[in-house]
């Protein structure tokens, strides 16, 4: 069994980048299939993010894509194998496991998934222009730019996030809309009475949103009321989704153990899965902090639990 890897790692965003740095410094020879397993690209959320200004060790922030690099010339620099493909196809139902990408098999003792979350979009006519130039689906990536500075800015959606999002950008901004399509908000009481009580912030009530407006940044947003089929124009310099995200497990189901949402149930206070070898890290486990730094902490969490199980069975 020569050829079993003693590591998989699948996704390279910060979670799996920091499982490989410790897995590749304990002598795992871990193996990485780089690409997302469901769309986008190596390296995960933050390459669509323009500065990340909340990692600690970077006073000045780093442009997402950079910072991504620099994750991935750490986890080569010890070692780890990288192919950039999505993976396929997986068996978790034996050892050794295996995994599949369209041209790749690998066999693996221990697994490590991180292929993280993927920010639910509207797809409004003009988002794909105006991403990043205004829009964004992380408030606390961005929102404290200085393009948001005493702007009056927007969140659509309803939830913990939206509120928690809402309430962060009334620091940076001159007004802060939510934007919600029902009449009630489906956020926690206790987030609901933060929000109400702000007030910077505006709730705005029924109402859906159409479009960005502006030629290269976004200037405004066109809003409509779905009770009065009224439409409207807001002026606004930032638009932030917070309509939810969607975890990128549809390869894994059957094979383990998933919550109503897709997200993977690890055993509380751990990052082992429910299948014993297979770990999860970063934001295909987390649905509430959903942070750079938080997924490299669970990586690295992840590859140190893997280290020990692979010690443990004598496996590797
Ligand atoms: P949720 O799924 O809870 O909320 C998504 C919101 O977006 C809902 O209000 C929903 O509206 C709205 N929405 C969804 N799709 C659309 C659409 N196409 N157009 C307009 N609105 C839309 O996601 P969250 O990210 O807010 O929260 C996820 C989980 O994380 C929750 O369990 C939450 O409690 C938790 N969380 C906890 C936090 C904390 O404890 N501090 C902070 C952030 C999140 P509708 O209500 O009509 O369905």
């Amino acid at each position: 069994m020569s050829d079993v890897k003693n590591l998989v790692i699948i996704g390279s965003g910060p979670a799996g980048h920091t499982a490989a740095i410790y897995a590749a410094r304990a002598n795992l020879s871990p193996f990485m299939f780089e690409g997302y397993v469901v769309g986008g690209s190596a390296g995960g959320q933050l390459t669509t993010t323009t500065d990340v200004e909340n990692y600690p060790g970077f006073p000045e922030g780093v442009s997402g894509p950079e910072f991504m690099q620099l994750f991935r010339k750490q986890a080569e620099r010890f070692g780890t194998e990288m192919v950039g493909q999505d993976v396929s196809e997986v068996d978790f139902s034996q050892q050794p496991f295996r995994i599949k990408s369209d041209d790749t098999e690998v066999l693996a003792h221990s697994v490590i998934i991180a292929t993280g979350a993927t920010a639910s979009r509207m797809g409004v006519p003009n988002e794909e222009k105006m991403w990043n130039n205004g829009m964004s689906a992380c408030a606390v990536c961005d929102g404290a730019l200085p393009m948001f500075r005493n702007q009056p800015l927007m969140v659509i959606g309803g939830g913990d996030t939206a509120v928690e999002e809402a309430t962060y950008l009334a620091k940076f901004g001159s007004k802060v809309y939510l934007v919600h399509r029902r009449d009630e908000l489906r956020a926690s009481k206790i987030m609901q009475e933060r929000a109400l009580k702000d007030p910077k912030l505006e709730i705005v009530w029924d109402t859906v949103f159409e479009d960005a407006l502006g030629q290269d940044y976004v200037t405004g947003a066109r809003i409509k009321n779905v009770k009065t089929e009224a439409t409207k124009e807001l002026e606004v310099a930032g638009i932030f989704y917070a309509i939810g995200h969607v975890p990128n497990t549809s390869v894994f189901k059957g094979q383990l153990d998933l919550d109503e949402k897709g997200y993977i149930n690890v055993v509380p206070g751990t990052q082992q899965t429910s299948v014993e070898g297979i770990f999860a890290a970063g934001d295909v486990h987390d649905q509430k902090y959903r942070q750079a730094v938080t997924a490299a902490g669970t990586g690295c969490a992840a590859a140190l639990e893997a280290e020990r199980w692979l010690a443990e069975k004598g496996l590797g």
